[in-house]
């Protein structure tokens, strides 16, 4: 079936899905199997592998697996995609996959903390040199471009700042100097924004975000053309081994059918939640890219369709106050990850964080962080409960 014409919606639920033709079931079946019955001819190794082989082995395609491929692909506007285990499974394959000594790599100087610590610690040390440059400033990625450069790898909105960069602006600057433009995609969702329609290469979600949006999966994706991930899946997702579980895959699958629906929840409830903050008295800031105080609110909207359901919040000792608030909260769940129909609350304290995750050397780099997170963030996951509860919970939390 072509799903192109299909609203959001109407993809979201059918998109890889049919009936089965055995049993006639409307809802699609897990098939846990490892392994598949196969003709005597048939290649052991993945470098025989074709396209439209039949199912071989799970680690190298599973029918399961294809069909959340098919659904997350037509709801990006992507040719293909290739699912794992985790989002963090996703991007250490994209990177490694892209990457080898010698070459050179920007990558945003404010990422998801594992990936920022994977190109800290581990890249380098396999003789990859990479920039970290604050990716919102297109001034400063033109000047960190080398000879060498293959890869500009963007997160927009970035996690845990919320600030945004400029997708097609990044990808003409990429593309100049023929290297590729990945964006971690999973804060904006493809509800907000299609990278891949921006001139973007490569897009990376957490499945176990909002696509799942339940919090009871990991899982991860990258989106692109068939010319980029066929390769990729072949020489290295399937020998690095990060595979889903069709069993996740399943309950994926099951959340996207309202992954529409939810987004509309989910930013309607923030930017509800987000207006309260901002008139509250212990409240020193609210960053929200459907804010108009968010310092790039322009490009958020120029950008997004969607502002998603994260926001940021300051206040005086962040880190005594968090204290209090995650021994005082009802509905509100103190605890990492995001994009959940549960709402989140953590707080992030910068100095930590600027000694563990992210070396922000320039003063450039240091005075954006210092404007978007200043000495530390509350990071809200806002959830789909009712927005008035949840600003109840937060307005009694908040209350000396
Ligand atoms: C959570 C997250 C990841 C990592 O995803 P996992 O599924 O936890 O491995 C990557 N990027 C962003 C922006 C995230 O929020």
């Amino acid at each position: 079936m072509n799903y192109e014409t299909l609203g959001e919606q109407t993809k979201a639920i059918h998109a890889g899905e049919s009936p089965d033709k055995v049993t006639g079931a409307s809802a699609p079946n897990i098939v846990m199997s490892t392994t598949f019955s196969v003709d005597a001819n048939t290649g052991f190794s993945v470098e025989t592998l074709n396209e439209n082989d039949p199912w071989i082995y799970t680690r190298w395609g599973n029918p399961t697996l294809q069909q959340l491929e098919v659904k997350l692909a037509a709801l990006e506007q992507a040719e293909t995609a290739v699912v794992f285990a985790s989002g963090m499974g996703a991007l250490s394959t994209l990177l490694f996959h892209l990457l080898k000594a010698g070459d050179h790599a920007i990558v945003s100087d404010v990422a998801y903390a594992a990936l920022s610590e994977l190109v800290k610690d581990v890249l380098p040390n396999l003789g990859i040199d990479i920039s970290r440059v604050n990716t919102a400033n297109l001034a400063s990625i033109s000047a960190a471009i080398k000879a060498n450069t293959r890869l500009v790898y963007i997160e927009s909105p970035c996690n845990p700042l919320l600030r945004i960069t400029d997708i097609a602006a990044v990808a003409d600057i990429a593309h100049r100097t023929g290297a590729r433009l990945a964006i971690d995609s999973t804060f904006a969702t493809p509800i907000a924004t299609r990278p891949l329609l921006l001139g973007a290469d490569y897009v990376i979600h957490s499945l176990t975000k909002y696509l799942c949006g339940h919090g009871d999966a990991l899982g991860g994706v990258i989106l692109g053309n068939r010319a980029d991930l066929a390769p990729l899946r072949k020489k290295t997702a399937i020998r690095f081994g990060g595979s889903l579980s069709p069993f996740n895959a399943w309950l994926i699958m099951r959340g996207m059918a309202t992954f529409p629906i939810r987004m509309r929840v989910h930013e309607d409830n923030a930017l509800r939640v987000a207006e309260f903050l901002e008139r509250h008295p212990k409240i020193l800031r609210v960053i929200y890219p459907g804010l108009p105080s968010h310092p790039q609110h322009e490009l958020a909207r120029r950008q997004m369709k969607n502002f998603s359901g994260i926001l940021t919040f300051r206040m005086e000792n962040g880190r005594a106050e968090a204290a209090r608030i995650a021994a005082k909260l009802k509905i509100i769940h103190y605890a990492v990850s995001l994009g959940h129909h549960r709402s989140l609350l953590f707080y992030l304290h910068s100095e930590d964080l600027l000694k563990t995750s992210f070396s922000l050397e320039h003063p450039e780099q240091l005075e954006s962080w210092n404007e978007f997170a200043g000495d530390g963030i509350f990071r809200l996951s806002v959830g789909l409960e009712n927005a008035e509860d949840i600003i109840a919970d937060l307005r009694q939390a908040l209350e000396d």
